[in-house]
């Protein structure tokens, strides 16, 4: 298999010690048992990755934070390095989602950065690029998204460290879902830009996640597309009965 799917959970900012607890047990039981053709991955808030760890113990269900700072260490009131995320066990850590992007004020050059010093630090890396709705209503999507895709990508990306998540801004959290032929687009789009950014090989072996309401409902019709390799969930991450079920989907 050239790509194996992924399908990736972010709890964004929810979850108290036990029913972070609870839910990382239920997904790794599941992932135990089902042992699904997909790799699986939860991304909890900060406060949760050492209780989530431990719940995940003994299954191959990977662990991942949400942000990470630049540096290694220093005097950065409230933020947490790569290094720090390492060493709490996290294989993973999502970078430059749009809500970090519209509430933070991200941008690519600082996701770009982020994402080095995450890879420095061993981590692989989820890149989240996509377009606003007023964006792609003015026929601009393709054009924003191969923008972000070539500045926020590091310079030492390859396809076992970088994956990249297209998320319609637009569809995040509102129910809307990006037709399976609209997404693929872009996705194949994605695929294009990275065959000039990184060469033919790693473009051909790179993930490229699709989220933005993905559920147990529509998952089949958006994973079954060419380059769509998995999903970066939200809302439905959250219950681990469809969450599974998405996973399940992921062929
Ligand atoms: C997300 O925030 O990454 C996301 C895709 O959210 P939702 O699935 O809730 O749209």
């Amino acid at each position: 298999m050239l790509r194996k799917k992924l399908i990736a959970g972010n709890w964004k900012m929810n979850g108290l010690l036990s029913d972070g607890q609870k839910l990382a047990k239920q997904i790794a039981v599941e992932v135990k048992a089902l042992k699904p053709a997909c790799d699986v991955l939860v991304c909890p808030p900060f406060t949760l990755l050492t209780t989530v760890k431990k719940a995940l113990r003994g299954s191959k269900v990977m662990l991942g934070a949400q942000d990470c700072h630049v540096e290694e260490k220093g005097a950065h009131t409230g933020d947490i390095s790569p290094v720090q995320l390492k060493d709490a066990g996290c294989d993973y850590v999502i970078l430059g989602h749009s809500e970090r992007r519209a509430d933070h004020g991200e941008t690519n050059a600082l996701v770009k950065a982020k994402a080095q010093a995450a890879l420095e630090a061993g981590l692989k890396v989820i890149i989240c690029v996509g377009e606003t709705l007023q964006e792609r209503e003015s026929g601009k999507a393709l054009e924003v998204v191969e923008k972000q895709v070539k500045a926020s990508l590091p310079n030492n990306a390859t396809a076992s460290t970088v994956v990249i998540a297209y998320e319609p801004v637009w569809a995040i959290g509102t129910g809307k879902t990006a037709t399976p032929t609209d997404a693929e687009e872009v996705h194949a789009h994605i695929r294009k830009v990275l065959v000039h950014k990184t060469g033919k090989i790693v473009a051909s072996r790179m993930k490229i996640l699709y989220g933005g309401s993905m559920k147990p409902a529509n998952a089949a019709e958006l994973l079954s597309q060419p380059d769509i390799d998995g999903g970066l969930i939200g809302g439905a991450s959250l219950k681990a009965e469809d969450f599974i079920a998405i996973v399940n989907k992921a062929k």
